[in-house]
C-alpha cells in the first residue's frame, strides 16, 4: 500500500515565476505602503493571497471555453450550466453573476432592509460589508471552539445553536433568513457538519425563517463530512453536497473557489418572488439573466469546473496538502489554527510575534515580513480586515490575528509548499526583528484592500 498522496494531474502548460532579492522586495513593499494588496503580482514568488479565482483550469475546461455560446439571450452555455447546477443543488432558479459579491449584493438588496439582522457561522468580509451597506447587521454565531485557534473539534465551522435560538427568540422579527458559510472561510476554513446544518435548519424552520447557504467551498466541506462525520465514509461527496443543499432554500456562490474557475458566481433560489426581484436588479447591474455579467465561455468553464471540483481524488489531495503544511508548521513550533481547514493554513500572529501589540497589527506585520523575507504573499485576517475605526476615533479589534496562506487550486507543487514551509520556519527563528505597523490611511468599507501603513 503506497501512502504518498500525489497531485492527481500532470502539467500541460507552464507559467514561469521569478526569484527576487530581499532589496528589491523591500523597495516594492515600501512603494506599496506596506500593503501587499498593492504589490505587482510579478514581484511575488509564491502567491498565497487567496484561493479565489487563482487556480489552474483543466484541459477539459479550456476545451469547453471554445464551445461558449455568446448569444445575448438564451445562450446554450447558460442552459448547460443551469442543468449542472439544478442537478447538484436542486434549487429551481439559477441566476449567474460575475462573482460572489454580486450575488450577495443582489440577494441582500431584495431581501434585507435597514435594521435587519442576519445570523451566520461567520460572515465573510464581502458578505458582512454588503449586509452593512443595506443598513442591516451581520451577526457571527460560530461555536466557541471556532474562536479559539487551538481548540480541537472536527467541525469548528458549526454554528452555536443555543445562541441562534436566543437570537431568534429575542430578535426574530428583525431576521429575514439565516445563513451558513461552507466552509467557514473567516473562521479558518473550518467545516460545518451535516448534523449541525440539519439542526440549524430545523431551528430556523420552527421560527418560519428560510436558510441561505454561502457555498464557496461546499465541495471541500462535503469532503470533510465524508472524512470526519460518523456514518458518512461510504457516501459520495456529491451526495453529501446534495443533502446539504436540500437543507436550505437557496445559496450563493463565488465560483472562483470550488467552481474551479477564474471568474464567476451564482445565486440559486426557490422563492419565485425573490427571484423576480433579483432578476430585475440583475438586468439593471449585471446583465441579462442567461449570462449575468459573464461571457458564454465563462459559463461553459464553470459547468465543467463544478463537476471537477467534486472529484474525490482531487479533494483528498487538496485537503492533504493543507494538512501537510499544517504538520510542518506544528513540527517547527509555529502556532496555527487547528485542525487545518480546507483551503488555507492560518498562522497565529500573536503567538508568532508576541512583541507586537494588537494596536500595531501583528498579523499585518507578519504578512509583510513573509513577503520581505521569502517573496511569499499571504493575507491578514485580523484587525485591519475585521476591526474598525469607530466614529469617536477609537479602534475596535478582531478576536484573532491570523495570517492566511490560501492555496490556489491545482497550481503549486510539493516543492513550492516545502519552500514555503522552510521560509516560515526560518522567519520564526528571527521573529523578534519583525516590526509592527500603524495605519496612516483607510477607507470606510473593506479598508484592508487600500489602507496605507508605516512602521510603528
Ligand atoms: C470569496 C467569498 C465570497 C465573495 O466572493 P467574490 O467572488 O470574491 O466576490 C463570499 N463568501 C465567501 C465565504 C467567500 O470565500
Amino acid at each position: 500500500m503506497i501512502h504518498t498522496i500525489i497531485e492527481p494531474f500532470r502539467i500541460k502548460t507552464v507559467e514561469p515565476i521569478r526569484m527576487t532579492t530581499r532589496d528589491e522586495r523591500r523597495r516594492w513593499l515600501d512603494d506599496a505602503k506596506l500593503n501587499v494588496f498593492k504589490l505587482a503580482a510579478e514581484h511575488v514568488l509564491l502567491d498565497f493571497l487567496t484561493d479565489s479565482g487563482t487556480g489552474a483550469m483543466s484541459g477539459k475546461q479550456w476545451g469547453a471555453i471554445m464551445e461558449g455560446d455568446e448569444s445575448y439571450a438564451g445562450s446554450k452555455s447558460f442552459f448547460r450550466l443551469e442543468s449542472v447546477l439544478k442537478d447538484l443543488t436542486g434549487y429551481r432558479h439559477i441566476i449567474p453573476t460575475h462573482q460572489g459579491r454580486a450575488a450577495e449584493r443582489i440577494l441582500f438588496s431584495v431581501t434585507t432592509k435597514k435594521g435587519d439582522l442576519i445570523p451566520n457561522n461567520t460572515h465573510f468580509d464581502t458578505t458582512r460589508a454588503n449586509i452593512e451597506y443595506q443598513g442591516a447587521e451581520a451577526v457571527d454565531l460560530v461555536i466557541p471552539e471556532g474562536r479559539q485557534p487551538r481548540a480541537q473539534h472536527p467541525f469548528k465551522g458549526n454554528i452555536d445553536l443555543e445562541r441562534v435560538e436566543d437570537l431568534l427568540r429575542r430578535e426574530g422579527h428583525r431576521i429575514p433568513f439565516g445563513m451558513m458559510t461552507l466552509t467557514n472561510n473567516s473562521g479558518g476554513g473550518q467545516p460545518v457538519s451535516l448534523a449541525n446544518l440539519r439542526a440549524y435548519r430545523e431551528l430556523l424552520m420552527r421560527y418560519g425563517k428560510p436558510l441561505i447557504l454561502d457555498v464557496c467551498r461546499y465541495a471541500e466541506n462535503s469532503m470533510f463530512v465524508k472524512l470526519r462525520e460518523p456514518g458518512m465514509q461510504n457516501r459520495t461527496v456529491k451526495s453529501i453536497a446534495q443533502e446539504m443543499f436540500s437543507l436550505a432554500d437557496g445559496c450563493l456562490m463565488s465560483a472562483k473557489k470550488d467552481g474551479m474557475v477564474n471568474i464567476g458566481g451564482f445565486l440559486a433560489l426557490n422563492d419565485s418572488e425573490w427571484v423576480e426581484a433579483a432578476k430585475t436588479l440583475l438586468i439593471l447591474t449585471e446583465g441579462f439573466p442567461t449570462y449575468g455579467g459573464l461571457a458564454g465561455r465563462d459559463l461553459e468553464a464553470l459547468a465543467v469546473g463544478m463537476e471537477e471540483g467534486l472529484n474525490e481524488d482531487y479533494l483528498r489531495y487538496r485537503l492533504r496538502t493543507v494538512e501537510y503544511m499544517g504538520e510542518k508548521m506544528k513540527a517547527a513550533g509555529v502556532a496555527i489554527v487547528e485542525p487545518t481547514g480546507g483551503h488555507a493554513v492560518y498562522l497565529d500572529a500573536r503567538d508568532f510575534l508576541p512583541q507586537i501589540p494588537q494596536e500595531q497589527y501583528p498579523a499585518w506585520s507578519l504578512c509583510n515580513a513573509l513577503y520581505l523575507e521569502a517573496g511569499i504573499r499571504g493575507v491578514e485576517i485580523g484587525s485591519v480586515m475585521f476591526g474598525k475605526r469607530n466614529d469617536d476615533g477609537t479602534e475596535s479589534y478582531h478576536a484573532m490575528e491570523l495570517v492566511r496562506l490560501a492555496f490556489p487550486r491545482r497550481m503549486y507543487t510539493q516543492s513550492h509548499f516545502d519552500y514555503a514551509a522552510e521560509a516560515i520556519c526560518e522567519l520564526k527563528a528571527r521573529a523578534h526583528d519583525v516590526r509592527g505597523v500603524k495605519m496612516v490611511k483607510q477607507a470606510r468599507y473593506l479598508r484592508h484592500f487600500t489602507a496605507e501603513f508605516a512602521y510603528a
